[in-house]
């Protein structure tokens, strides 16, 4: 790898080496080559563009739609020492200009911009200068969430379709180098035609994320409340997200919660867009800097939110889909140590997913077709959902197989791993089944399908004359879930097929019929009552389970420093320092102060800023416990 590269992370960042994707992604951009990047949440995308940036003559611009992640990133730079900017619509227009007078007088190494600016006549003139003969360069256009572009994709922007032309009108060509998240194959083609990228280097890094744990459980509306606060309660000394699937259920949830909480001294915060933007800032900052532990929220919250420490993400809703979820449980443990993501689901929350796909407010952007089709993208979307939930293999490999991975085997970490599943041979209830799909003739979907298995009297059901169907009936005492977990079982075995639509009808597999002999065990649930669930009490490594108890009390220190020292400055304490670098200063508990440039993320540029007074913290302590041990050996 080259070595200026390295030694630019290490200066910077205080890193000691690339992860794997990086360090083909920086590779092949400051070898003068597209790129294309397909990273999970959390496996370290920004450095793939930042660092070149750094290292290039000229200024790279980021095309980003979150608004809110581009404060964040230009603080964490500037911390580091670089020379970074944004230009969007939360800036004054003096603002701007001053932003776009320094950016001609070559002072930024990267500017971060929303699409909609690349059309505005005056970015774009000041762009054509800068990459112009004379100019002061654009080596790099690194765009960011590149899915966007595509209207297959779940969040199109149509102000992505401009990054081309505008890219076209530069008089010389930068390098381009998109990312995202996507899974589908078609979403990334998109990409690479719309955004015209030339023969990139694609880099797809693996999506597990090892240091996550995944579980689901199937709970009724007070159960989850009742387990997320036993959750929280156990976990007092950490910090966590909770996130619903609307406003009210947030507001409902965090008031609750907020009670059971106080006598236990643990705050709760509350964010979504239909607060006050000053009341939303607040709250956003209060959990940032560790005031507040616990955060319920709508999915407004969090895009860019790049708190490493987040110690466990517990979904009070089902989320749209497999990719959003990743996407708001992958901020759980973006410092690689261990942190856990929970599903709480039961059939409400399906409910109101499809009620809010149907209502979705008339985009103006997108015609009558493309909305038809968004819509029928999100009803699959939310089918791959509800998959997650009704699993019953390995949940972390459901996931990447979602995105596209062959899982070698079983994790044995995830809930389902860990769970005890009675296996019951249905063979013959999967034959009235396929029977009832066959009588239907493939025109219904599984609600339809129920109903007759469970001979409901409905009087949709007396319509299609279902009760004079064979299959009738045939399974009056099975309960709903069981179904379920049977028809899950047949379309995974291929027996039966869903349609892709709304409608998600069922028809006969191309291996039907049931082979004679052939055996269909379904894995059920342990059988429990509703008060039964449990949260489950902590049993995860923290990391801070490696100090000894000098170290334990040497870090409270270090973090009353770091909290002190970042609201001086009007910092997050995880941009000062993160969680892991004071775990290391603990464990190491340096007796020179330049063994500090050794500490993990300890750029050059922070050893400069507060090597010397977290050092001084650290001598301290060594003085007063002079028999201090902080290692276990
Ligand atoms: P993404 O944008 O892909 O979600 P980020 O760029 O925000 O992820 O990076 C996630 C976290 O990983 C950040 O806290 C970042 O500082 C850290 N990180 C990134 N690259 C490295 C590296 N090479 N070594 C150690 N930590 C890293
Ligand atoms: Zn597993």
């Amino acid at each position: 790898m080259n070595e200026q590269a390295l030694q630019t992370l290490k200066t910077y960042f205080g890193y000691d080496s690339f992860r794997p994707g990086q360090e083909r992604m920086v590779g092949a951009i400051l070898a003068g080559r597209d790129a294309l990047g397909i990273m999970p949440t959390g496996a370290g995308k920004s450095i793939c563009y930042q660092i070149p940036a750094l290292m290039l003559p000229g200024i790279t611009f980021v095309v980003s739609p979150l608004v809110s992640l581009m404060g964040d990133q230009v603080r964490a730079l500037k911390a580091a020492g670089a020379r970074p900017s944004y230009l969007n619509s939360t800036l004054t227009l003096a603002q701007q200009n001053t932003v776009l007078k320094r950016a001609e007088e070559g002072w930024y190494q990267i500017m971060y911009v929303a699409p909609e600016r690349l059309a505005d006549p005056r970015f774009l003139a000041f762009a054509q200068r800068a990459a112009g003969e004379g100019g002061i360069g654009v080596p790099l256009v690194a765009v960011d969430e590149a899915h966007c572009v595509s209207q297959w994709g779940q969040d199109f922007r149509p102000a992505y379709l401009q990054i081309a032309s505008f890219i076209e009108a530069l008089p010389k060509r930068p390098v381009v180098a998109a990312f995202t998240a996507t899974a589908t194959e078609r979403v990334r083609r998109d990409i690479v035609a719309m955004l015209g990228l030339e023969a990139p280097e694609a880099v797809v890094t693996g999506f597990d994320r090892a240091n996550l744990s995944w579980s689901v459980e199937e709970l009724g509306d007070k159960a989850k409340a009742r387990w997320i606060t036993e959750y929280v309660v156990a976990h007092a000394q950490e910090s966590g997200i909770i996130y619903c699937a609307t406003r009210k259920a947030v507001d409902a949830l965090s008031a609750e919660l907020g009670l059971a909480l106080m006598p236990h001294g643990i705050g709760v915060g509350r964010y979504h867009a239909g607060m006050a933007a000053q009341a939303r800032q607040e709250s956003q900052a209060a959990f940032i800097e560790d005031r507040l532990p616990v955060m319920v929220a709508t999915n407004a919250f969090g895009m860019g939110i790049d708190k490493p420490n987040v110690r466990y993400v517990i979904h009070n809703n089902v989320p749209e889909s497999i990719e959003a979820y990743y996407q708001e449980a992958g901020r759980a443990g973006r410092d690689g140590d261990p942190a856990s993501c929970y599903l709480l689901w039961n059939g409400n929350d399906f409910r109101t997913r499809r009620f809010l796909i149907d209502r979705d407010p008339e985009d103006d952007e997108l015609d009558e077709e493309q909305r038809e089709q968004a819509r029928m993208n999100r009803y699959r979307l939310l089918r791959q959902m509800e998959g997650y939930c009704q699993t019953t293999g390995c949940l972390r490999n459901y996931i990447l197989r979602y995105f596209g991975e062959e899982p070698a085997g079983p994790c044995g970490s995830c809930g389902n791993c860990d769970r005890e599943f009675e296996e019951v041979d249905m063979t013959a209830q999967a034959k009235w089944m396929i029977n009832c799909v066959a009588e239907l003739r493939g025109r219904y979907g599984k609600a339809i399908l129920f109903g007759t298995l469970q001979g409901a009297n409905r009087a949709r059901l007396r319509e299609l004359g279902a009760e004079r169907f064979k299959s009738y009936g045939r399974m009056k005492d099975t309960p709903r879930e069981t179904l379920e977990r049977l028809l899950a079982q047949l379309l995974g075995d291929g027996y039966l097929v869903q349609s892709d639509d709304q409608y998600a009808v069922l028809h006969i597999g191309d291996i039907a019929p049931l082979k004679a002999g052939g055996q269909v065990l379904v894995k059920l649930p342990p059988q429990r009552e509703p008060e039964q669930a449990r949260a489950p009490k902590p049993k995860r490594r923290s990391p801070m389970d490696a100090l000894t108890s000098a170290g334990l009390e040497l870090f409270n220190q270090l973090r009353q420093l770091r909290f002190d020292t970042a609201q001086r400055e009007g910092l997050p304490p995880y941009v000062v320092f993160g969680d892991k670098s004071l775990v290391d200063m603990c464990l190491r508990a340096p007796r020179r102060a330049e063994d500090m440039l050794g500490i993990y993320g300890m750029g050059e540029r922070k050893f400069a800023k507060y090597g010397k007074q977290f050092f001084a913290a650290i001598e301290d302590y060594r003085r007063e416990h002079p028999e201090a041990e902080f290692t276990d050996a």
